[in-house]
């Protein structure tokens, strides 16, 4: 498997290399011969290539088996007229399912019950100005008061993350959670649902049940443990899943891959985090977490156990380190983020 890195801004670079280590161990350990391909993107692929993203690094992206993408920052290149890596990658290689699990963790403390989720995102429309268009932005200034923001809502991008969250509920505890805004957005999210219907008739062991999006924040809140499978649009499963993140001890411990049927992208839930940048105390196991969901993507799609087989002990030795601290200190951990790394790639080796 080849695997392309852009180590990202803010607290990408830091991350990203815990990362590395890890994904190295695990090749080592469970003989995957995964080789990584180091490249640049944001801020240090402007100040080193003129571009955040070149058409070179496109090429490369292309061809290979997936992307590890460090968080970057979406301000920065403001003005430069520089394309977001992250939303640039989602769009042009079709990436159309954010599959974003979230979990308790033991000796993490929570303010709510333990619970085992996935969110099910939609990735390619939605409520974001960058993805909607073939050419052009669908968030207009129509005079310099007025604005006019668009939401593209497709019966195909519908139809396939439902199918996308189905069959993950049919490998886990067999229910789909619906969340929409069909009672406001009655045409669009309407569609949503419908789809989502016919497509779960073709998963009768699935149970599904909807909710509307305002109330499920209450509900997810109030006991998230009711929840299997959450397949939801775009703008909605972004929010969401920053929340279920937030849930289970921390956003830090945000892992998600951005899937579609040739590419994935590994790639923290959580952005580039300026604040806590450079001072060693970010938490990788976001990241982590996502390389271990890209392992899982391309085990499945080539059929290559071994690489299902490395992404379990990867979430497995993510259980046992934060249960021994071995950690940052958001998840009450004793360590700094280097430090971190280098124990749970000892650790991934001794599994
Ligand atoms: P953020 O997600 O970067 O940070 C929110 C809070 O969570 C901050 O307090 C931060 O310190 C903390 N945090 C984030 N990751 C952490 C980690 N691994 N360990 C410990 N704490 C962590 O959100 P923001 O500050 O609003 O955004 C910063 C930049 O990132 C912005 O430019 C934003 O647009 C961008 N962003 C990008 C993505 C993406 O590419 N997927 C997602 C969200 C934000």
């Amino acid at each position: 498997m080849r695997i392309v890195v852009l180590p990202g801004d803010g607290i990408g670079p830091e991350i990203t290399a815990v990362t590395v280590a890890a994904v190295e161990a695990a090749s080592k350990k469970f003989n995957l011969g995964i080789t990584l391909d180091h490249d640049l993107t944001g801020l240090e692929g402007y100040k080193r290539h003129g571009k955040t993203v070149t058409p070179e690094l496109v090429k490369k992206v292309e061809g290979a088996d997936g992307l590890i993408l460090g968080p970057t920052d979406t301000y920065i290149y403001k003005g430069e007229g520089q394309v977001n890596p992250s939303m640039f990658f989602r769009k042009h290689l079709d990436l159309f399912a954010n599959i974003r699990p979230a979990r308790t963790y033991p000796g993490v403390p929570t303010r709510v019950n333990a619970f085992d989720l996935v969110v099910v995102r939609e990735n390619t429309e939605g409520f974001y100005a960058d993805r909607n268009m073939a050419s052009g932005g669908s968030e207009m200034l129509v005079t310099p008061d007025v604005v006019v923001s668009l939401r593209r809502i497709t019966r195909e991008c519908c139809e396939r993350i439902a199918r996308a969250g189905f069959e993950l509920a049919q490998r886990r505890r067999k229910k789909v959670t619906l969340v929409h805004k069909a009672n406001v957005l009655k045409i669009g999210d309407g569609m949503f649902l419908e789809v989502s219907r016919a497509v779960g008739k073709e998963f009768p062991e699935v149970a599904i049940d909807e909710y509307i999006v305002d109330a499920m924040m209450a509900h997810v809140v109030r006991a998230p443990e009711k929840f299997d499978v959450i397949v939801t649009t775009n703008m909605f499963g972004d929010i969401l899943s920053d929340l279920t993140a937030e849930l289970s001890g921390s956003i830090g411990l945000g892992g998600s891959v951005n899937a579609g049927f040739k590419h994935a992208m590994a790639q923290a839930a959580h952005g580039s985090a300026p604040d806590i940048a450079g001072r060693d105390i970010a938490n990788p196991f976001s990241l982590i977490l996502s390389a271990a969901l890209l392992l899982d993507w391309h085990g499945r799609r080539k059929s290559l156990p071994a690489f299902n087989q490395a992404a379990r002990a990867i979430e497995e030795a993510t259980v046992a380190a934060v249960a021994a601290h071995e950690a940052t200190g958001d998840i009450d951990g004793k360590l700094g983020t280097r430090a971190t790394g280098e124990a749970f790639a000892k650790r991934i080796l001794a599994a």
